[in-house]
């Protein structure tokens, strides 16, 4: 069948609209690779699609299909300033090997840069934010140019990408092409193979999915081709792909950042310890004490920020030594009633002098953050959306009465001068 004998007349994406991405999805779900590119970009969308390559490890294979297809067809590079000299080097060859006529290289704004990463260090603290500046923003006017655009995704790569399909509608009515969605990892290899393709210089050191140099590492034998991309931190995407059915994905919600500190609601960059972590590898996260006693020769020897969870029953005492090691120490308040919380809060801070941020995490509510304070806790993990417009507008009860001493300068109740009773 042929698309534009059965729909109306109007802009590509409108007749893509009429008919209605579960058909188109039906109607070339059997079809090969380059007949879907081939689909999209001369008779769906003909002058109106894109291509983003993240000129990774398997993007040879894209690409090629591209210069099978029209080796004219617009290709953008996301070039973030984070890349492996490799990489750089690969987006020559391929141009090189594939004729590839219209590559064009998108860069974040130097003004973004220098305001929100001034450091170049972003990505360890807030990727979220990281990609934002240097993959959505500069991509954002060019999807604005086009009715599609072309993704190297396939179904095998992660979990979250096991239902993609050919074709996905985005909630602004542009279209992204999915090639290679039913491409298996054996399927990409024995088609660079095929076809004589050049692989990418650190393939062939392990690293099987290729972004931005910090955030990717060597994957090992059997493990998700991802798992070396934001390897311990608390993200799967970049934050294009992030949105599967919507638009381009924007940096976490609002209710997403749930970390308050130092007056704002921010992106927390520590996550909870999963079982699977290895306590040698692992980076930002929260891992019990318990935990961290049982592997405590591992845990000193990595060399990532790492953060400690204590929970009532916990003795700091048994990490005092060990204290400087924390980037942050999370503090569980299981329920309203229950200060043991303070206790350790306390112990940290006035009697072993940890500096680093401390925080509340549990049930946090609006009356216990001015006590948490006295104790020394600096930020909060806060889901109570009351709790959480008390902070925002920085409207929080006073505490007028102190039943114990808190630090140097709090005097206990009984002690105080003016709450003695008279005779
Ligand atoms: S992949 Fe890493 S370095 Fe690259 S933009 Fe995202 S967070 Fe930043």
């Amino acid at each position: 069948m042929v698309l534009a004998e059965v729909l109306p007349q109007g802009r590509k994406p409108d007749k893509l609209r009429a008919l209605g991405i579960v058909a188109l999805n039906g109607m070339f779900d059997e079809m090969d690779a380059v007949g879907v590119l081939r689909q999209a970009a001369h008779d769906l969308l003909p002058g109106d699609l894109a291509i983003v390559s993240s000129f990774g490890a398997d993007s040879a294979v894209l690409l090629h299909l591209v210069a099978q297809v029209d080796p004219s067809l617009p290709v953008y590079f996301l070039e973030t300033g984070k890349h492996f000299p490799e990489t750089l080097a690969y987006v020559e060859t391929l141009k090189k090997q594939l004729g590839l006529m219209n590559v064009t290289a998108l860069r974040p704004d130097p003004k973004d840069v220098a305001r929100f990463d001034p450091n170049g260090d972003l990505w360890e603290t807030d990727p979220d934010s990281c990609c934002h500046i240097r993959k959505t923003e500069p991509l954002e006017p060019i999807t604005e140019q086009y009715g599609g655009w072309v993704t190297g995704r396939k179904r095998y790569q992660t979990v979250e990408r096991g239902v993609l399909p050919h074709f996905e509608l985005t909630s602004d009515d542009r279209i992204k092409v999915n090639p290679l969605a039913y491409f298996t990892d054996a399927d990409v290899n024995s088609y660079k193979r095929e076809h004589g393709l050049p692989e990418h210089p650190l393939f062939d050191k392990g690293y099987k999915s290729i972004g931005c140099a910090p955030c990717t590492s060597v994957v090992a034998e059997g493990e998700d081709p991802r798992a070396g991309r934001w390897r311990g931190l608390n993200k799967k995407e970049c934050g294009i792909h992030f949105d599967f059915n919507g638009a381009i994905a924007r940096p976490m919600a609002d209710a997403d950042h749930t970390l308050f500190k130092d007056g704002a609601f921010i992106a927390d960059p520590f996550r909870a310890w999963d079982e699977a972590d290895d306590p040698a590898s692992v980076r930002y996260a929260h891992v019990p004490l318990p935990v961290f006693m049982a592997h405590r020769a591992a845990f000193l020897a990595n060399p990532h920020p790492l953060g400690l969870l204590v929970v009532p029953g916990d003795n700091v005492e048994d990490v005092r030594q060990d204290l400087s090691r924390f980037a942050s120490i999370a503090i569980r308040f299981p329920s309203f009633t229950d200060g043991r919380g303070y206790s350790s809060a306390r112990l940290l801070r006035e009697r072993f002098g940890y500096a680093g941020e401390l925080r509340a995490v549990g049930d946090v509510l609006q009356d216990q953050i001015p006590l948490m304070r006295r104790c020394g806790i600096s930020a909060f993990v806060v889901t109570h959306e009351p709790t959480r417009q008390a902070l925002r507008s920085g409207k929080l009860p006073e505490v007028h009465i102190y039943y114990q001493p808190v630090g140097t300068t709090e005097v206990p109740v009984g002690t105080r001068p003016y709450l003695r009773r008279a005779g």
